[in-house]
């Protein structure tokens, strides 16, 4: 053991000079931490986190901590500033990093809170590595990919093995084996498994199976192509995972398996899953926790009792998922309604709550820039509630006032989320207080009543990356109202911003005597962050993204109020709990 450490030592050095160079964060000791590396070859898009998440899930049940790491190709500091129709929303932590929508997966999975230590992007890697050159900590040495930048991805990884005292550490790597981008994230990998010693990493590759319809069987040949570039890269994958429309066939899985050395029983056949939460258990009946176990020769650290009691709750949710449901429709009125991506954590959420309440719930897209005074009921005649989400700009913004004019006066169940709860505002004004004027400084500087206005803090700020009210804060519940009611009486709850506007304090008077009640606020400070009608089925809206934080095993209450507020709308015979009685039963 001592000589292998030794080995292990004489390949990584902290001298900047040395051609060895690989930082470790004081007190690391080797060994302590494995790492299970995910990549992605042939296609972007295969569910690497997923697939990460869920494995990671089945170690975490087995009582093994563990911390997944999400490394991203592009050159942004977060994922804030980033169109969410071209890389799905942005997920935001409780410490107000914005993130990828990954980070959602592991969060939603593991039943965990993350930090801004799980997301690293090549933006973060080089700004650090630039840093310490102007500091100095170079000095005398030209700063090359290798060992330096390599250098500091591996120090980050460590640094979360460190920090979270982890057993396994995750690390999923964004794009696909071949892209320039993830080149050096790669290689990074290659070093620390080597720097780590045998049985310290594993390295899985999910790739794709195509079935062309034309020929009507698998084709490994694009795969196979895939794991050959990662092997160039010095890199011998333990594990694959075929994805695929259909289950992978024995010939298939062959191929791969001779063609890349590795055993049949780590070639897994990974089809599409109606539900991403029965990938675990698709995982478990293939083995692969224990052929991982095995592989980091960590079986002695498990703890199969905490196995047991974990599955069991686990089947108990997936079982209510292929149980017998009723069917509602939700509609979601927004701007990027092409893409679901979009609005991942609100389709998960609602998923979470419809499985609670034995609902089987059907989005209704409601594209908001087509929507007028005149069209709105017919758009909306078919759904049983609504969201009105969270969203920057004009663009469908008088389309989303309208649905909630519609929903407001029609005792259709309706949720307002952060610039929906905005909107509801603004509705409220007009229509209600008779402030015909009213809006947001955000689509309209210059109006007379300017009801929604952009936060004191924020008045100061320059430029546009990672600058809004930003992650966790508490809300004060008013006792006696439906959100008072619906989080369990609860004094305070804790919810997730992002935002640069709020309701301007001026108006408070105005929308509270036309009726509106502000069930939930800031603390500290007068920022609405709660806002209901007493005398609707389900009309609430908050200035938060509840979404954000939303479990399988515990429903977000305000989107359990929503959907037990539609069943009962759409099946008005049946004995149903009503928003407050289905947040308790949950
Ligand atoms: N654009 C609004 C604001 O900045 C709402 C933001 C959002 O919906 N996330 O306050």
């Amino acid at each position: 053991m001592a000589k292998e450490n030794d080995l292990l030592a004489s390949v990584s050095d902290t001298s900047t000079d040395s051609e060895f160079f690989s930082p470790v964060p004081e007190g690391y000791k080797k060994g302590r931490t494995r790492y299970i590396f995910v990549l992605g070859t042939v296609i972007s898009g295969l569910g690497k986190g997923i697939f990460s998440s869920c494995l990671a899930k089945l170690m975490q049940d087995k009582g093994l901590k563990v911390a997944p790491i999400k490394l991203e190709g592009y050159l942004n500091i977060d994922s804030g500033t980033l169109n969410p129709f071209r890389h799905g929303e942005v997920f935001v932590l409780d410490d107000g990093m914005e993130c990828d929508m990954d980070l959602g997966t592991y969060e939603r999975m593991l039943n965990k809170k993350l930090s801004r230590d799980n997301f690293v992007t090549s933006g973060q890697v080089f700004k650090s590595v630039l840093y310490k050159e102007r500091h100095g900590d170079y000095l005398g040495r030209d700063v090359q990919m290798i060992p330096h930048v390599t250098g500091e991805v591996k120090l980050k990884l460590r640094n979360l093995a460190m920090k979270t005292k982890a057993d396994i550490v995750f690390i999923e790597i964004g794009g696909t084996v071949g892209d320039l981008e993830n080149a050096y994230y790669i290689e990074a990998m290659r070093q620390l498994a080597y720097e780590e010693g045998p049985n310290s990493c594993c390295f899985v590759a999910l790739t794709y199976i195509l079935e062309p319809e034309t020929l009507g069987e698998q084709k490994s040949k694009a795969a196979q192509l895939g794991i050959k570039q990662l092997m160039q890269c010095g890199i011998q994958p333990h594990i694959i995972a075929c994805r695929a429309t259909n289950p992978v066939n024995e010939k298939a899985r062959q191929k791969i398996s001779i063609y890349s050395s590795v055993p049949m029983e780590r070639v897994l056949s990974l089809p599409d899953s109606a539900s991403v939460y029965m990938i675990p258990s698709m995982l478990r009946d293939a083995n692969l926790d224990f052929q991982v176990l095995k592989l980091l020769k960590i079986e002695d650290r498990i703890n199969l009792r905490n196995e047991r009691k974990e599955w069991a709750k686990w089947c108990d949710f997936t079982d209510k998922i292929e149980a017998d449901r009723k069917k509602i429709t939700i509609g979601i009125t927004g701007k990027y309604t092409s893409v679901r991506d979009s609005y991942a954590s609100i389709i998960n959420a609602l998923e979470h709550a419809g499985i609670a309440l034995g609902a089987d719930i059907d989005i209704k897209w409601v594209p908001t820039g087509e929507i007028n005074a005149e069209n709105v009921s017919e758009n909306l005649a078919d759904v049983d509630g609504i969201i009105v989400p969270g969203g920057f700009g004009t663009r469908g913004a008088e389309g989303k006032i309208q649905c909630t004019k519609y929903a407001r006066e029609n005792n259709l169940p309706f949720l307002g989320l952060c610039f929906g709860f905005q909107m509801a505002v603004i509705e409220f004004a007009r229509n209600v207080c008779g402030l015909k004027d009213a809006n947001t400084t955000e689509i309209n500087g210059d109006c007379k009543e300017p009801v929604i206005g952009i936060l004191p803090e924020q008045k100061k700020i320059e430029g546009l990356g990672g600058n809004m009210r930003l992650g966790g804060r508490d809300i004060k519940l008013k006792q006696d109202t439906i959100a008072w009611e619906l989080f369990g009486k609860a004094e305070t709850v804790r919810m997730r911003f992002r935002h640069r506007y709020e309701v301007d304090p001026i108006y408070i008077e105005t929308l509270e005597k036309g009726g509106l009640v502000f069930s939930g606020k800031a603390p500290e400070h007068p920022i609405m962050q709660i806002l209901e009608l007493p005398d609707h089925p389900f009309f609430i809206g908050t200035q938060a993204h509840p979404c954000l934080t939303s479990r399988p095993l515990s429903p977000q209450p305000m989107f359990v109020g929503l959907v037990a507020s539609a069943m009962k709308k759409r099946y008005p015979e049946k004995k149903l709990p009503g928003p407050v009685d289905a947040v308790k039963k949950v």
